[in-house]
């Protein structure tokens, strides 16, 4: 290792430590092409990517689908020789999983809908019937406008979302120009004052919470929201998330497909009141409220206390089945070492995956690493402060480094879904990027 500049940075969200390699390596051209010829020619890794997706399935975090991944890539991991498979536990919160989902358009006509329920929200508690109705709630003040009218009705609280015809594939690939753009560093401008991102945390944590007890008050039967997608696709909004013990949502909460949300806002415009039935089941998991990291190694040689990293997310959204985001990445880096180990390759430096828990719920379970193992900011002291969540808070204090800190070269993360890897995002480290511009 000849430069021996040392950052914290962000690697497409997740902290991480580089210690920068060597920028004039000796290439063994030779491994190279067995590699390739292992990877070409007896890739597991679509193997790897349809059991994750198709088999398991959805892995939100803490979930019970969540924990059967994150036990099978161990075995998987363990069954192509690598060492010390593990899977590193850490406090989540509540698993939540959904059992059976049904929804109908019940009047002015009968057709199916296809909803989902959000995340750690609860279930109908068996078949109900309500009117759909359109209400604005987006401050306190909203709330007398509707008081004593929404008993038993399932709102509407967004407005129809336009959808646009696809004139274009509906995949993305950046062109030669594009992607030189992406390499030039633009000097920030001088933008708006600072942010503050924190008092606009809280004040939408306090409208978050009377409007759930809102909600609770005049006995609203339930939320629905479109979904982002078109063409049936019912794909996640961001939200806030109720997997903390004692912090429920009080309502079934469903994402709509948008083209059956619109029909009903579009019944609204007309004066038509839409009947709509639903039955939601869902279960939380309250008896283990953990996730996890998976954790292996290919131990090294004459270097083997240094350690280069890779690894992927392994927790998905529940709506889908988490391939591109990030079931992808997942497969490509277990397909890494499965390569490594086929070929009998004994690396100087161990090599270590990770397959993170909770990298959806503000990177969970990458922090946890980062925070056990190479280094940590000590807690905040102000109440105010701890209330945040992690991406909010001001860290600071002197950084305890851990043993594993001054051992760390690298960590390669995949998160960008599939598709051939066309550059390296460098995140702000120069010295990172002079060894990949060689
Ligand atoms: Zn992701």
């Amino acid at each position: 290792m000849r430069s021996q500049t040392k950052k914290i940075f962000v690697v497409l969200g997740i902290v991480v430590l580089v210690n920068a390699l060597s920028a004039a390596e000796n290439v063994d051209l030779n491994m190279m092409m067995k590699i390739r010829e292992e990877g070409f020619t007896n890739s597991k890794v679509m193997d790897t990517v349809g059991y994750l997706c198709d088999v398991i399935g959805p892995r939100l975090t803490g979930s019970p689908n969540s924990k059967k991944a994150h036990e099978w890539t161990r075995q998987q991991l363990e069954s192509w020789g690598l060492l010390n498979a593990r899977v590193e536990s850490w406090a989540f919160g509540r698993g939540w999983s959904v059992e059976h989902v049904s929804a109908h358009l019940i009047d002015p006509e009968h057709s199916p809908l296809l909803v989902w329920p959000r995340a750690w929200t609860p279930g109908t508690n068996g078949l109900v019937k309500g009117k759909a109705v359109a209400v604005k709630l987006s401050s306190e003040s909203d709330f007398e406008k509707y008081r004593g009218k929404l008993a038993g009705m399932i709102l509407l609280t967004e407005d129809k979302r336009e959808l646009k015809p696809h004139e274009q594939a509906d995949s993305n690939r950046l062109t030669s120009q594009q992607l030189e753009e992406i390499k030039k560093y633009n000097v920030p401008s001088a933008g708006p004052p600072p942010s503050n991102a924190k008092e606009e945390y809280f004040k939408r944590m306090k409208f978050q919470k009377a409007l759930r007890q809102f909600y609770q008050d005049e006995k609203v039967l339930a939320i629905i929201e479109p979904a982002l997608g078109d063409g049936g696709i019912v794909r996640n909004l961001r939200g806030p998330d109720y997997y903390k013990p004692g912090d429920p949502f009080p309502i079934p909460n469903l994402f709509m497909s948008t083209e059956q949300y619109n029909r009903l806002i579009r019944l609204l415009d007309r004066k038509i009141e839409p009947e709509v039935e639903l039955d939601v089941q869902v279960r939380f998991h309250d008896g283990d409220l953990l996730d996890g990291n998976t954790l292996a190694e290919i131990p090294g040689s004459d270097k083997k206390e240094e350690v280069v990293m890779l690894g992927a997310h392994l927790d998905s959204w529940h709506l889908g089945t988490g391939a591109t985001d990030d079931g992808a990445g997942c497969a490509v880096a277990m397909e890494a070492v499965r390569i490594l180990k086929a070929l009998g390759v004994q690396p100087r430096r161990t090599i270590r995956i990770a397959l993170w828990g909770g990298e959806e719920q503000g990177l969970l379970g990458s922090k946890e690493y980062v925070s056990r193992h190479l280094a940590s900011f000590p807690e905040p002291v102000n109440p105010e402060e701890k209330q945040l969540p992690p991406y909010l808070r001001q860290e600071d204090g002197p950084l305890d480094m851990k043993p594993d800190y001054s051992r760390f070269s690298v960590y390669f993360n995949f998160d960008d879904g599939g598709g051939k890897i066309r550059g390296v995002y460098a995140q702000d480290n120069l010295p990172a990027a002079a060894i990949f511009e060689n």
